[in-house]
């Protein structure tokens, strides 16, 4: 199936070309008739907005066709996303496996929250099935993956552990925000959800907080009638501005991709930066992967300068183009000194103790020039 639109498949309500902004939070039936009707099935029709509403619908048409899903659902945010998902598939006792590397709070809520209410977690060292041999013999109920993972940028083999997974009839979910469905779709390689931060590089402006979940019909409607109850929805507003991101998506991830891709090339060859973490250069450990999986590498390029956390922290004030901020994905550069931005609760010490060096700064491309990039991170390594 065509990733691109059919004509009838676009809303149509009076003729708008962008989906209308619906902001209403209930739907009105013209008789008891009508509402009998709709509860039998009868008619197609919206109820409440927490059960749905026609922006969220239009966004959701959208991103399930690039992610080549069944169905897609919204979410207030990434994490509202990962945590319905594990909240629906996860029960006492049930065990879940987790990478070590993974974003952050994915990680707080499998050993904070989950924990708390009796599922058994079980930390992947390596993103390697060597690792998941090593895991003890008992049922699995969920394993969770992220593509490329955070903040190294590995790529995990997704077809062995889809086959891990469907060996142990585990469901298998995979966190693909950095690659976004332009590079990678984690349903064609075997896993059974692909989530998405949407305030990264689908809103794509840095206005939006949102994230989507895709997948099956069976396991969508089940995470909607989920959400109903939850409340854990997207506000159509919001909904709105991933629709119009997912226009634009694939081109700014190609241009954001190329120039990442040359800016990590230039890192790497600077006598300042030890270590470039770039799934696009050849000395990355998962780079044969990254080729076979991907056709661009993404707006992600993490480095180090000999591990000096002190350094990070020049050269990222040094730094004029990038803003400085928490976050990535969007139209603007974002650069970060991870450990200070990210793990500043549990300090440098914590997050080496979770394999996060003191050292690496992560850089998100944005779509300003190569060359201005280049000379700006030139200027500042200079300083060091
Ligand atoms: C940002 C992010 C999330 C969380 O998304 P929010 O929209 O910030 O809640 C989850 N996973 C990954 C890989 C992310 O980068």
């Amino acid at each position: 199936m065509s990733k691109n639109m059919r004509r009838d498949e676009r809303s149509q309500a009076k003729n708008s070309l962008s989906p209308p902004i619906f902001q209403t939070a209930t739907f009105t039936f013209n008789n008891s008739d009508d509402l009998e009707a709709f509860h039998s099935g009868e008619k197609d029709a919206f109820f409440y907005s927490r059960y749905g509403n026609p922006t969220n619908e239009a966004a959701e048409r959208r991103l399930a066709r690039l992610e080549g899903a069944d169905a897609s659902l919204f979410y207030a945010s990434g994490m509202a996303a990962v945590s319905s998902v594990f909240l629906s598939l996860l029960a006492p006792k049930a065990r879940i496996v987790i990478p070590q590397e993974c974003y952050r709070h994915t990680r707080d809520i499998a050993e904070g929250l989950l924990n708390r209410y009796g599922v058994c977690v079980d930390v992947l060292a390596e993103y390697s099935v060597e690792s998941l041999e090593t895991l003890p013999d008992e049922p699995v109920r969920v394993l969770f993956a992220e593509i490329p993972s955070n903040p190294t940028l590995r790529i995990p083999d997704i077809e062995k552990m889809a086959e891990w997974a469907r060996q142990r009839k585990a469901r298998f979910i995979v966190d693909s925000t950095i690659a976004t469905p332009v590079l990678f779709r984690p349903l064609e390689h075997g896993a059974d959800l692909a989530i998405q931060s949407a305030t990264k590089y689908i809103g794509g402006h840095n206005d939006v907080v949102a994230g989507a979940v895709s997948g099956s019909l069976n396991i969508i409607d089940a995470l909607r009638e989920q959400q109903a109850l939850l409340g854990s929805i997207l506000g159509p507003q919001d909904a709105f501005l991933v629709e119009r991101g997912l226009k634009t998506l694939e081109l700014r991830v190609q241009r954001i991709s190329a120039t990442a891709l040359k800016l990590a090339e230039y890192l790497a060859s600077h006598p300042k930066v030890s270590r470039v973490h770039y799934p696009g250069l050849e000395s990355h450990p998962d780079h044969e992967r990254a080729v076979q999986y991907m056709s661009a590498f993404g707006g992600l390029v993490s480095f180090e300068l000999g591990g000096d956390s002190l350094k990070a922290d020049e050269l990222v004030n040094a730094l004029q183009i990038p803003v400085f901020a928490p976050g990535f994905g969007g139209t603007e550069s974002q650069v970060e000194h991870h450990v200070k931005m990210a793990y500043a609760d549990i300090g440098i010490e914590g997050a080496e103790n979770r394999g996060i060096s003191a050292g690496l700064i992560r850089y998100s491309v944005g779509l300003e020039d190569f060359e201005v990039l280049r000379d700006d991170l030139s200027e500042g390594l200079e300083k060091l």
